[in-house]
């Protein structure tokens, strides 16, 4: 296809799977990543993965470089012509923002700034952004339409937010700057060969990584944040994302973006969904784990976690109407598949 993609954060949990995806759809990549919260080592999983379309000459590159480091962009972009951009580089744990405010800001909104700058020198004009449903604050209506009222309740999706707010504007100003602000439910699960998946430095922050810790053993139990919120039974609702029906996501969104798809492509400015559609609460997300793996996740309920949102759900029609993409996977292969992943490589690579 000759057409390069340049993804930042592409050694993280949903960069490594889009790296995959992209390659298998014959884009050349770029993977920009300092390694904070990911393992080199992912890159020649990707490697061996993506043989086949490697072996037909396709190019896979990688810089370990921070998405803040101008400079350092500048000279990527001057060495390559890059079609589109994916931006996953961030951080994201929400407790940790509460403790963290300027690092989140820093890397998340700095970062954002200054590849948005090298991008307009350089004149490459397609932008993939990940942003989160938490840009959506309290929602009034479930589930929550692209439309909805934005209002995010903690530092990490303050960040999120004005991000989408500042490439909006950039956007606005310059008619060639297409941009796609794609808000993630909650991605989990793994690649089915067991050679990708989650692996956070240090102590996880997110349900699945720490279900999976916990049935290892590794950790000795879960602890629910908070029994009562008004929800069937009491825990938490989130709309949960097999991440490799979202890395497909991805590659449609910047196939669209590029004019590769047969279907019209997405506006300049595209704000898009990526979830089932389904509800699924803390507590029958451990079930389910715990049925389908026949292992079990010892849990005790705890206080609730501070700017946690009660439910979460989305409607992903647009995603449909305008990609043709829907989730394929369901709740029981993301289970599934984050306990081969966890099985054949503990969180620790
Ligand atoms: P991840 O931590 O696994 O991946 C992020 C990658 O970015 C890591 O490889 C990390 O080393 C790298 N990185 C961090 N700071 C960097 C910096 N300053 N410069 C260069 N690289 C840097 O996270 P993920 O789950 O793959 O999330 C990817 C993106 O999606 C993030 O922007 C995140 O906010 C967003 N998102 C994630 C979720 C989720 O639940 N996983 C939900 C909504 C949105
Ligand atoms: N959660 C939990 N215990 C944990 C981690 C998370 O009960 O150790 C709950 C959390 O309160 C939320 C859901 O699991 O309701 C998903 O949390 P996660 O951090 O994975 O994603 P979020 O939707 O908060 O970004």
């Amino acid at each position: 296809m000759d057409q390069t993609v340049l993804v930042t954060g592409g050694a993280g949990f949903i960069g490594s799977h889009t790296v995959l995806e992209l390659l298998q759809a014959g884009f050349d990549v770029i993977v920009l990543d300092n390694f904070l919260n990911s393992d080199p080592s992912v890159l020649a999983r990707i490697k061996r993965l993506a043989q086949e379309p490697l072996s037909l000459g396709l190019s896979f590159k990688h810089f370990e470089m921070d998405v803040r480091d101008e400079a350092g962009l500048i000279e990527v972009f001057k060495a390559h012509r890059i079609a589109g951009v994916i931006h996953f580089a961030g951080l994201k744990a929400v407790a940790e923002s509460f403790e963290q405010p300027l690092a989140y800001w820093d890397t998340n909104v700095g970062g954002t700034m200054a590849l948005a700058r090298v991008m307009k020198r350089f004149d490459v004009n397609h932008l993939v952004f990940s942003s989160s449903a938490l840009v959506y604050g309290l929602p009034k209506l479930i589930p929550i339409q692209e439309n909805s009222e934005l209002d995010a309740v903690n530092p990490y999706g303050r960040t999120k937010l004005i991000c989408e707010k500042f490439l909006t504007d950039v956007c606005f100003a310059d008619s060639r700057f297409n941009v796609a602000l794609l808000r993630y439910f909650n991605p989990v699960g793994a690649h089915s060969s067991g050679l990708l998946g989650e692996s956070p430095n240090g102590i996880p922050n997110n349900l699945m990584p720490l279900v999976c810790q916990v049935a290892s053993g590794e950790r000795a139990q879960l602890s629910i944040f908070g029994d009562d919120y008004d929800t069937a039974d009491g825990t938490c609702i989130r709309d949960y994302i097999h991440v490799m029906d979202l890395a497909q996501g991805h590659v449609l969104t910047l196939k669209s973006m590029l004019g590769l798809l047969s279907l019209p492509a997405l506006s300049r400015l595209s704000v898009l969904n990526f979830g089932t559609g389904q509800g699924v609460s803390v507590k029958e997300l451990v079930d389910c784990f715990e049925a389908v793996n026949r292992v079990k996740v010892p849990h005790s309920i705890a206080p609730r976690r501070d700017g946690d949102v009660p439910i979460l759900v989305a409607n992903p029609n647009k995603a449909f109407e305008s990609l043709g993409w829907k989730a394929n996977r369901n709740l029981i292969s993301m289970c599934q598949d984050a306990w081969r992943w966890q099985q054949q490589n503990g969180l620790h690579l």
